[in-house]
Formats: C-alpha cells, structure tokens, sequence
C-alpha cells in the first residue's frame, strides 16, 4: 500500500500519494542561521531526513526533491551583526556551514536543494507584485501587507479563530495595518540596516514570504509534501499558504503538511527564551551522533520527546548492543530491508514500532550460525540503513579507536589502516590507545597460558576500571569500550 502521513490539513491519516512519482517534491522550513541552533531545532531535521530517506526508498532516490531553506536575512540575524560586529554574510555563512556539519553528523543526508533567502530577493519581489496587483496586498508608509480578509480559507490548517489570532504579542499591532492580522510582506530598511531596490523603496522581505517565493523558485506551485516545528502551523505557514494560493490562482501549496512535536526539558518546550537548551555541538562531544539520531527517533515524530540524560545512555546501549551483532559480519553489504520495517515506516513513521522491529532481527541474528547469520545481518543492516542506522564501522564505534580530533564536532578514527573522519566526538580515556589495550590484552592470554590467573584477572579488572570490557570467545578475546 506504501506510504501513509498524518496531515496537518486534512485531520487525517492518508495514503500518500505524489502528483507525479517520479518528481516527488518536499519542502521543509530550515534555520536561521545567527546562531548554534539547539537539539529541539535538530529534531525536525532528523523526522524528515528519515521521512526522505523513506520517499526515496519508496520512489528511488533520484525520483525525489527535497529542499530546505536557510532563513538568512532576518531582524536576528541584523540585530546578532550589530552586537558582534561581524558581517551579516559572514554570520549567516559561519551557522549554515556548521548546521550541516552537525546535522551530518546526525546521519542527516543533504537535502537535493537548501536555497538561501539573500538568494530570492528577485523572485519574492516577483510574487509581492502579482499580489499587490490582484488586489490581495497594499502598499503602506513603504510596506507592504497581505490583506487576510482578501483570503477567505486564512486559518484553515491551525484551526485559529480570528480572536485567538489577534491574541497576545503573536500578531503584531500597527498603525498602518488595514486590519490587526494583515501580516508583513516587505517593509522597508534604514540606511543602515541590509535592503534590496524594490518597487516600494529600498527594503527587505518578511519571513513569511522567503518560503513561498523559494518553494515557487526550487518545486513549482503545488508541492507534495511541506514540513515543520507544529509552532510554525500558525503564523508561518498559514501566511504561506495565504501568499502563495493567492499568487497561484488558487492552488494549493501543498497537499500534504507534515508537522513534528516538540522536544521538552521535563514538561517545558526546550526553548532559547526559557534557557532550557541543549546543544549539539556539546553532546557530539560525548556521544556519537549516532546515539543521538536514535534518541530523537525514540518517539514517534508527532509525539512530545522528553530530553534526558537516561535517554541518551538507553540509546547509546542498544546501538551498542546492534553494532555487538553486526561486528558479527563487518562487511557484508546491506540486504534488502525487510517488510516489517517498511510496514512500520509506511505507517505515518512509526518509528517506535520500527526500533522494535529492529531489535527482533537483532535477536534473529545473534542465535543464527554460518551463512544464515551472515544473511540476518545483511537484512539488519539493510533494516538499520533506511532509518541512517548502523553506517559506522562497528569495530571503530565499539573500540572507540580515535586518533585525534578536529575542531568541528568530528574525530579523526582509524578505519582500515586510513584515517578518517568520523561523525561524533567521544571522551576516550587519556593513555588507553587501541595499541595499549591490545597489548594488554596479549599479555592477558600469555598470562593465563602460564596459569598466572592473579596477573590474568588484574588485567581485566583494570581494563574494566578504565571503560574497556573484554568478551572471551571461541577465537580468543575480543574487546570494546563500554
Ligand atoms: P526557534 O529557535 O524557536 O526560532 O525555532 C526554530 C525551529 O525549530 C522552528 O521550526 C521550531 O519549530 C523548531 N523548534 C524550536 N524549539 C523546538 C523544540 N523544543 N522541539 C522541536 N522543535 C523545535
Ligand atoms: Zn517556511
């Protein structure tokens, strides 16, 4: 049957089916880029990496446009320039580039496209101007505001009645306004502040617009798939919907709107306005980034994630205890992945169902022998693969063999004699390099060769002491970090 989402719009849980299977089109809102964005930023990211990885899978890989913005023209973005002194281009080009970075070390695949705001200003300017001229936006003391009034399905995805529109701070009140909920389209730059030649004066867009004019640029007028934080359901992309409907006869934006939960810090929003954050660049200092993916998939997408340390160290155990098996048969390639995974993705990813999925082919694997436990690892593997699971080394994940690190959230490891990079930065315990351990090991079995059980099990318990656990197996000792 393949894929089913949950959509926003329609309140409903629908099979999905693209306008055109082999251009299937996603847009999700990304960040702007003024500063290290924080771990509930990163948990969008990862839903829909995975929900692309699915559409790929289903649809084949080159069958599938995703795009995902960067916001980098934004008042935070200028009033971040005026507090540093660095440039605007020079903050927005430092956080984008460290937002891929850490997002790849979250085995998130790059999206097909990711368009910068500074970008579009040609084309933004294009669709305020179809605007204003169908009479859907006027002009006002050099802004420019869409009239809501003039859009007659405004607030249909988030549900919002006009009272609660108007609100609290979420709507902004101005003299020039027709009516309190028009919103901001373009309005105008101080001589100081960054601004672009238009026709009403020299100025810069609204957030709002960036992503209908990029959508319009990148993916056409009606796109299958748009994504976000449930917070940006209202404002954001009810003007989305709004500014580009309107400048499309009608069309809709999208025919599926796909929104994820929040991640919470015990029952609050992690949120830079309560100080609740935690950022990846501090966990990729512990944990693999790996662990770290497999923890904001712990939920389901829809549901509140809670944040904690538990979490993490559950998450880090299990893959430990997936990679245990997998380094079993180190290089055999992935399988097919088996039904019972794609079932559970298919199903509105359901991720929890899937992680469960994944544990029982572990347990399958584990008890097999000979070519059959080959075979159970290439389709856990394959399994593990289509969620961006199980793509390290095992050998490198469990023995922790890094060599140096660099300065960007990443490590140098050993991988087959070659040094590499490698996604995630672990504390290693200082002296105890892979060549110490070995030899200790060695030394170990020479020990217990000569009936010196005393110098064998100080050994152990010494190694034990210091973070390192050794498995006595048929074909000797093997070892891992635990
Ligand atoms: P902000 O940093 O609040 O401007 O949010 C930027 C983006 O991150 C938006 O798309 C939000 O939906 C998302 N976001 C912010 N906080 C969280 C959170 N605690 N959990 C999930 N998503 C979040
Ligand atoms: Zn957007």
């Amino acid at each position: 049957m393949g894929l089913s989402l949950y959509d926003t719009m329609s309140r409903e849980k629908r099979v999905f089916e693209p306008a055109d299977p082999k251009r299937v089109t996603m847009y999700v809102c990304g960040p702007t880029v003024y500063n290290h964005a924080h771990i509930g930023n990163f948990r969008a990211a990862v839903v829909f990496d995975l929900l692309y990885r699915v559409l790929r899978h289903q649809f084949g890989a080159d069958h599938v446009v995703y795009a995902r913005n960067f916001t980098d023209i934004d008042d935070k973005i200028i009033k971040a320039s005026n507090e540093t002194g660095q440039a605007i281009s020079e903050i927005t080009k430092k956080y984008a580039d460290i937002y891929k970075q850490e997002t790849a070390a979250f085995g998130v695949l790059a999206p097909t496209l990711e368009p910068r705001a500074t970008g579009h200003i040609g084309e933004m300017i294009s669709l305020v101007e179809r605007l204003v001229a169908d009479g859907f936006a006027y002009e006002a003391e050099g802004h420019v505001l869409f009239a809501v009034d003039r859009y007659k399905d405004y607030g249909k995805l988030s549900n919002v009645n006009r009272d609660e529109m108007l609100a609290g701070a979420r709507v902004e009140v101005a003299p020039y306004k027709e009516s309190p909920a028009d919103f901001v389209l373009w309005k105008p730059s101080k001589a100081e502040e960054p601004g672009w030649e238009s026709p009403w004066g020299r100025g810069r867009p609204g957030w709002h617009l960036e992503c209908s004019a990029m959508i319009e640029k990148t993916l056409g007028e009606t796109i299958d798939i748009h994504g976000g934080g449930q917070d940006l359901r209202f404002p954001h992309h009810e003007n989305e919907i709004a500014q580009s409907a309107c400048a499309h006869h009608g069309a809709p934006l999208a025919r599926f709107w796909v929104h994820n939960g929040f991640l919470k810090m015990g029952s609050d929003k992690m949120s830079k306005s309560l100080g609740n954050v935690v950022l990846p660049r501090d966990l990729l200092k512990k944990w693999w980034g790996e662990d770290l993916r497999f923890a904001l998939l712990s939920a389901h997408y829809r549901q509140p994630l809670e944040w904690t340390e538990e979490l993490l160290e559950q998450s880090k155990r299990q893959l430990d205890r997936f990679y245990r098996v997998l380094a079993e048969a180190p290089d055999v390639p992935a399988a097919k992945p088996p039904q019972s995974i794609i079932l559970a993705l298919d199903d509105d990813l359901n991720t929890p169902e899937a992680i469960a999925g994944l544990h029982e082919l572990r347990d399958i694997a584990a008890q097999m022998e000979g070519e059959a436990k080959v075979r159970a690892i290439a389709s856990l593997k394959a399994a593990g693969n289509l969620m961006g699971f199980f793509e390290q080394d095992p050998e490198v994940r469990l023995k922790r063999i890094i060599t140096s690190r660099t300065n960007t959230g990443s490590v140098n490891v050993v991988q087959g004699g070659d040094t590499v990079v490698a996604t995630g930065v672990l504390e290693v315990v200082p002296g105890l390099t892979e060549a110490n351990i070995d030899a200790l090991i060695a030394e170990r079995a020479a020990a217990r060769k000569a009936k010196n059980f005393a110098r064998a099990d100080e050994i152990r318990d010494d190694l034990a002491a210091r973070g390192v656990i050794i498995e006595d197996g048929p074909q000797g000792a093997t070892w891992r970090r635990g």
